[in-house]
């Protein structure tokens, strides 16, 4: 069932690559798996998954631990706070959601020399709701430069999540501004090749604005119980 499903996703996000005139080998599936176990990890897993996301650093690595003879590209798309920077540079290969140079000082510096630059993007709150975390648009450029300094880190661009809304003209426009933020640090010269939106319900808007990443949840998995907080809830 879950094979089906990631088929089914397949095809969505190559149907609205065609429809975008965009290769859809460009845009990559991060299977989102938070508050699913690890059993149904390893059921997408060999259905041909290997990148997953988490939101909670906690529930993260209990999955690690259980899953550790299979090769799974592990992405934190959770809040990080900086009490949690070392463990998460010491087993995640990727992190989305770096908001703040601290953050990324610390990740740099708790980096094992043996393993192979923390693949980073920024988080941009491109709403600009008061509740959810990423830096303000006008912090993008600064952040991405501290993180691209960092030998431990490797920047790779940004991830966004804009505030939920079924108004495709709106989803349009938001994951647009994150796109133009994402060409200006090109044209800053930095080199970045990552953009990280779209979601179940807007995956279509996000890649027909140039997401290159879409973090999917419920269209592989279904729906998630309420027992866990919401996604951009501090644990
Ligand atoms: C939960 C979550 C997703 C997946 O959402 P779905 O709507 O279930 O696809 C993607 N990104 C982040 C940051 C999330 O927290």
């Amino acid at each position: 069932m879950i094979g089906d499903n990631l088929q089914a996703v397949r095809a969505r996000i190559a149907a609205a690559a065609a429809r975008a005139g965009r290769d859809p080998a460009d845009v990559r599936l991060l299977a989102v798996s938070k508050t699913h176990p690890a059993t149904v990890v390893a059921e997408a897993f060999h259905a041909g998954q290997t990148a997953f996301g988490e939101n909670y650093v906690q529930e993260a690595l209990e999955k690690m631990d259980s899953l550790s003879a299979l090769p799974i590209e592990w992405h934190l798309i959770g809040p990080l706070q900086s009490n949690k920077t070392r463990i998460v540079a010491e087993r995640f290969g990727w992190v989305h959601t770096v908001d703040r140079e601290k953050i990324a000082l610390r990740l740099a510096q708790s980096r094992p020399a043996s393993m192979p630059p923390l693949e980073v993007l920024v988080q941009v709150n491109v709403s600009g709701e008061a509740s959810k975390s990423g830096v303000s648009p006008g912090e993008v450029n600064a952040l991405a430069r501290a993180v691209a300094a960092q030998p431990g880190l490797r920047l790779r661009g940004l991830m966004a999540i804009p505030e939920p809304t079924d108004d495709v003209v709106l989803q349009r426009t938001r994951f647009r501004e994150v796109r133009e933020m994402f060409d200006r640090l090109k044209a800053d010269g930095l080199d970045v090749d990552t953009l990280s939106m779209g979601m179940t319900g807007d995956m279509e808007a996000a890649i027909a604005e140039g997401s290159t990443l879409v973090r999917i949840g419920t269209a592989i998995f279904g729906a998630r119980g309420r027992s866990r907080a919401p996604a951009q809830a501090e644990h």
